[in-house]
């Protein structure tokens, strides 16, 4: 599974800025996920509870922000959400699209003490 990996990043990086905030503990941490990424959130609420014992962030918890997918149609360069997984452009109707915006996973904002 690819969210292991994904978590170890988003775990080093948290405790990476917790320690240059000098934070004694993580209480919080807001992800934004878009929906593309192909990130299951138990998947990563259960690596993040795997991978954090004995860091300061062992007991934070976890909150997700979904963003809806962006497409850009390559015949007419309009931009847009697709409805469900129908690709086709609301211009053009043709499917040559490219995905702009989704695929993206990051931390937002933490919270520490
Ligand atoms: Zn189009």
């Amino acid at each position: 599974m690819h969210e292991q990996s994904i978590v170890e990043s988003l775990l080093a990086l948290a405790l990476e800025n917790a320690e240059k905030a000098k934070a004694s503990r993580i209480i919080r941490i807001y992800l934004v996920v878009g929906e593309y990424s192909g990130v299951l959130e138990e998947a990563v609420d259960f690596y993040f509870s795997f991978l954090s014992k004995n860091t300061i962030a062992a007991d934070a918890s976890l909150f997700y922000t979904r963003i809806p997918a962006q497409l850009r149609c390559r015949n007419c360069d309009r931009i847009f959400t697709p409805e469900k997984l129908d690709f086709h452009c609301p211009g053009c109707n043709e499917q040559q699209v490219e995905i702009i915006a989704g695929r993206e996973l990051y931390i937002d904002s933490m919270e520490v003490e």
